[in-house]
C-alpha cells in the first residue's frame, strides 16, 4: 500500500527561503516546459516531421540551456525542476486519458507551493529531513509508517511548511481490530458520530474564539484596498487561521477513523455522497468542511490496515426511517430532521434517531458482509477481509495524512 504522512517542519528562516527559492524554482520550471510543450505541439502538427513534445525531451532540453539561461536553478536541488516537468507529463498523461483539464500554467500567489524530491534526494534522521544544499530541517513529528520511502513533497500552506512522505508499506504492520464485531455509524447532525453502540462522537470543535476571529478578519480583509501591503497581510493571517480551524476539524475525523477501525471489524456507514446532497448542510462541521469523501477514505484505508472491512449502505437505504427494534422493521414515510426522538407506531419501540440510524447500519452491514462473502467461504466471525474492496484503486493512489 502506497501511503503519504505529511508532517510539519520548523525550517529557521534562512531554511524557509530556500524553500521558498526551490517552490518557485519548480513552479517557473512547470511553466516554462508548458509553453516549450505548446510551442512545440503546434510546431508538430504543423509539420509530423517535427518531435512530439513529452517531459523526458523537455527535461533534456532545460538541462542543457539551464547553465546559462537560469543560473540561479543551480542553488536549489535539481529535483525542483526535473520533478516539477516530471509532474507536467503527468498531468498531460491525465488530460489525454480524459482525466483531467488541459494542464494550467501556475500562479504565484495562487497556486500551491510545492516541490518534489525523489527518494536519493533527501533522507531522514529520526526528527529531521535532510535536503540538498540545505542541510537538516527539523520535523514536528517522526515517519509514522515503515517501509521503503519513495519520495517527499515539500509544501507551504499560508507561513507553514509541510513534508508530506509518500511510503510504500508492503506488509500491514498495524495491529489487528480489537474485534468487537460490527457497529454502525450514523454520521452527525448533532453530533460528529452516533454510534450503534450508543456512544455520541462529539469531536473536537474549534473554539468560539477562533471563528468570531475568523469572521473578523474576513470582514477586515474585504476592507483593504486592492494590491496593498495591508491586503497581503491580512490574507497571510486569514490563511494561517483557515489551516489551523482545518486541522482542528481534521484531527477529530482522524481521531474518530482510528478509534473506529481499532476497535471494530466491520463498520456500517452510509453513503452520503450522492442522498447527503439534502442532508449535507445539516452535518457537523467537521465533516461537511472535510467532506464525506475524506471520511471515507480515512476509515477505508485504516480499515485495510488492520484487518477489517467498511460497508458502505446502499444510497436508498432508509437508515433513519426504519425502526431498528427486533423483529420489527417498520419503515415510517417521514421523518423531519428536527424529530431527535420518535415511537415506533407498529411496536411503540422509542428511539433516538441517530442511535437507530447506526442501529439499522450496522444490521446492514453484518447482513451484506455475509452474503458478499458467503462464496468466498468467509463469513462474519470467520476471517476477516484484508482489504476493502470498493474504490480500492482512487484510495491507494495518495493518502496524506494530516
Ligand atoms: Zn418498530
Amino acid at each position: 500500500m502506497i501511503i503519504s504522512h505529511k508532517i510539519r517542519l520548523d525550517p529557521s528562516n534562512k531554511q524557509a527561503t530556500y524553500l521558498a527559492k526551490a517552490a518557485g524554482t519548480a513552479r517557473f520550471a512547470y511553466n516554462w516546459a508548458l509553453a516549450e510543450w505548446q510551442t512545440q505541439y503546434a510546431a508538430w502538427k504543423d509539420d509530423n516531421s517535427q518531435p512530439k513534445p513529452n517531459q523526458m525531451g523537455l527535461r533534456r532540453q532545460l538541462n542543457a540551456i539551464k547553465r546559462d539561461q537560469f543560473p540561479w536553478m543551480l542553488e536549489v536541488t535539481k529535483n525542483a525542476p526535473q520533478m516539477a516537468i516530471i509532474q507536467l507529463g503527468q498531468a498531460f498523461n491525465n488530460f489525454f486519458a480524459g482525466r483531467a483539464q488541459y494542464p494550467q500554467f501556475k500562479k504565484k500567489g495562487k497556486s500551491r507551493d510545492s516541490f518534489t524530491l525523489t527518494n536519493d534526494q533527501f533522507s531522514l534522521d529520526d526528527c529531521r529531513i535532510r535536503i540538498p544544499n540545505l542541510g537538516l530541517v527539523r520535523m514536528r513529528e517522526t515517519l509514522r509508517f515503515s517501509g521503503k520511502i519513495l519520495s517527499a513533497t515539500i509544501s507551504r500552506t499560508a507561513d507553514q511548511w509541510f513534508a508530506s512522505i509518500t511510503v510504500d508499506t508492503t506488509s500491514n504492520h498495524l495491529p489487528p481490530a480489537e474485534n468487537q464485531g460490527a457497529v454502525g455509524v450514523d454520521l452527525g447532525v448533532s453530533a460528529l458520530a452516533t454510534l450503534s453502540t450508543g456512544e455520541k462522537v462529539i469531536g473536537a470543535k474549534p473554539h468560539k474564539a477562533l471563528l468570531s476571529r475568523l469572521q473578523r478578519l474576513s470582514r477586515s480583509l474585504s476592507r483593504k484596498i486592492k494590491g496593498s501591503a495591508n491586503r497581503h497581510k491580512a490574507k497571510q493571517k486569514l490563511a494561517t487561521l483557515h489551516a489551523r480551524i482545518a486541522n482542528i476539524r481534521q484531527d477529530s475525523l482522524h481521531q474518530l477513523t482510528t478509534n473506529l477501525t481499532r476497535r471494530f471489524h466491520t463498520i456500517g456507514i452510509e453513503d452520503l455522497n450522492v442522498s447527503g446532497m439534502v442532508k449535507n448542510r445539516y452535518l457537523s462541521r467537521a465533516i461537511s468542511d472535510m467532506g464525506f469523501f475524506e471520511f471515507r477514505r480515512q476509515l477505508e484505508y485504516k480499515a485495510g490496515m488492520r484487518g477489517a472491512v467498511v460497508v458502505v449502505a446502499d444510497r436508498f437505504f432508509a437508515s433513519s426511517k426504519t425502526c431498528s427494534a427486533p423483529g420489527c422493521g417498520h419503515k415510517v414515510d417521514k421523518l423531519p430532521l428536527s424529530i431527535r426522538e420518535w415511537t415506533c407506531p407498529v411496536c411503540g419501540a422509542v428511539h433516538d434517531r441517530d442511535i437507530n440510524a447506526a442501529n439499522n447500519l450496522e444490521k446492514y452491514a453484518v447482513s451484506s458482509t455475509v452474503s458478499a462473502c458467503e462464496g468466498e467461504g468467509a463469513g462474519l466471525g470467520r476471517k476477516p477481509k484484508t482489504k476493502p474492496a470498493p474504490m480500492k484503486q482512487e484510495f491507494n493512489r495518495k493518502l496524506d495524512l494530516g
